[in-house]
């Protein structure tokens, strides 16, 4: 069965050559076949099938049909789906089960939607390889010894396996996009604010986003369409209006397009392939009309430090609330209520989570505050006065997503910090809250995908997507 793109689907599911049905259960037998590689925590066989039938019902007795109408879907397991468990891939939460859903899922299963089931990530959305994971790691799909990228390795490996045919990641430096320029899929970070962060487990408030993954562009906008936009349920989220994503990506050429080339993502560190690939891909499109400028932006490297203070500061005000009182694991030996919180947060969390924590908690204290958490706050409103001003002059701003292709399995979970540069290239737009994308340019000479990525302006997603697929199929 060739399922690569919904629209297909769609018109076969329509002219009844196929059923809800039939699709679910590829997909099911698919995910079955691929149990030990750990990509989903919890399928939703019966669940799932329930709902294809009765969409098929729906489609018979001529219902309204969604924009998503069958679309077979994977969800992180960092956002609530009711009725189910919700585990962030922690020891903490391994039996905690949602007592609500989060409006993008509200808003997916409006349009027609069907979850197969929850994916794998590492711990609280903490990590760049999936190796943070209470329930164990994930091959990469073109290469068993390395990783699939993260923290949303799981979405990323299903739909490149094609356990799923699109799936919901979080980003708050670079979860969705990095995965997905590892397992060679399309990764979307929207700006800021475009979806409701209601009922995604925070990590660190200010950066979080849900971002979608899906093999090509047309895919990912139809998903951002539904799930974008104002929920009162979260005051983050914009006002701003949704537009239609794919009539904005239609009119989008190349021809006259000022892409960006700070030579800041092009250090002298860059894997050599990697810069080969992405360099050929930028000749490509000025050879196809595209104007390239040289630009200049804050060193990345500044971004990575500012970014680990201010999102562990958060993270350990957000974790705090997994005391072993409220939610899912509570230790055995929890002698008084001193014991019962240390003891459960000592065995719930992982060593990732936890160095987090106390990082936080050490850029937080009164004495350091000003040295630390201030300063991180001034240059990230320095690199988002710059980005903005990079953005006046050119319409998008175009680099690699990772500095090295995906790398081997236990390579860098020995040294967080070469772990925490694996994002040097994602997390300024994270700071700024600009939306960012990473598509992918096919793979490199040890046949390992590499991706592009791009940072457009605020609520630009039409123009990023439209530039994205012009990247991934030329006209
Ligand atoms: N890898 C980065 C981190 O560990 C980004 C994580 C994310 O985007 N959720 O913080």
């Amino acid at each position: 069965m060739q399922l690569s793109n919904y629209e297909n689907l769609r018109s076969r599911l329509i002219a009844h050559s196929i059923t809800c049905e039939e699709v679910v259960r590829f997909y099911l037998d698919r995910i079955d076949d691929y149990l030990e590689d750990n990509i989903y925590i919890t399928v939703f066989s019966e669940k799932a099938l329930e709902r294809a039938r009765s969409l098929d019902r729906k489609l018979k007795e001529g219902g309204r049909l969604g924009k998503l109408f069958g679309m077979p879907m994977a969800i992180k397991d960092n956002i609530a789906i009711k009725g189910e468990r919700l585990t962030c891939a922690s020891k903490i939460l391994y039996n905690y089960e949602c007592v609500f859903d989060a409006t993008s899922v509200i808003r997916l299963e409006e349009e027609d939607a069907i979850f197969l089931g929850k994916t794998n990530m590492d711990e609280f959305a903490m990590g760049s390889s999936n190796e943070n994971s209470a329930y164990g790691h994930i091959p990469n799909p073109f290469d068993k010894k390395r990783v699939p990228g993260g923290s949303s390795g799981g979405s990323a490996a299903a739909v490149a396996n094609g356990l799923a045919m699109v799936a919901l990641g979080s980003d708050t430096g670079g979860s969705v996009r990095q995965p997905a320029g590892f397992c060679d899929i399309v990764g979307l970070k929207p700006t800021y604010g475009r979806i409701s962060r209601y009922g995604l487990v925070a990590f660190a408030s200010s950066f979080d986003q849900i971002g979608v993954l899906a093999r090509n562009c047309d895919d990912a906008a139809l998903v951002l369409e539904v799930i974008a936009g104002k929920d009162r349920r979260d005051a983050t989220s914009s006002f701003h209006v949704v537009p239609e994503y794919s009539s904005e990506m239609a009119t989008l050429s190349v021809e006259g397009l000022k892409i960006g080339v700070p030579k800041e993502y092009f250090p002298e560190s860059l894997n050599a392939d990697v810069s080969r690939r992405v360099k050929g891909k930028l000749f490509e499109l000025r050879d196809r009309g595209a104007q390239l400028v040289d630009i200049t932006l804050p060193d990345s490297a500044y971004a990575i430090a500012a970014y680990y203070i201010l999102v562990t500061a958060e993270a350990s005000s957000n974790l705090a609330r997994f005391d072993g009182a409220r939610y899912g694991y509570r230790s055995e030996n929890a002698g008084d209520l001193a014991a019962m919180y240390v003891n459960s947060r000592t065995e719930g969390f992982g060593r990732e989570v936890k160095r987090r924590i106390m990082l936080g908690t050490y850029v937080l204290s009164a004495g350091y505050y000003d040295t630390y958490y201030k300063k991180a706050q001034q240059v990230r409103r320095v690199f988002q006065e710059r980005y903005q001003e990079a953005l006046e002059k050119v319409d998008v701003i175009a680099g690699p997503t990772s500095p090295f292709p995906p790398f081997g399995i236990g390579d860098k979970t020995g040294n967080p910090l070469e772990m925490y540069l694996a994002d040097v290239f994602t997390v300024p737009a994270s700071i700024v809250g600009m939306p960012a994308i990473s598509v992918p340019l096919g793979f490199d000479s040890l046949n390992l995908p590499v991706g592009m990525h791009l940072i457009c302006n605020f609520f630009e997603e039409g123009k990023l997507l439209g530039i994205a697929k012009r990247i991934q199929v030329p006209l």
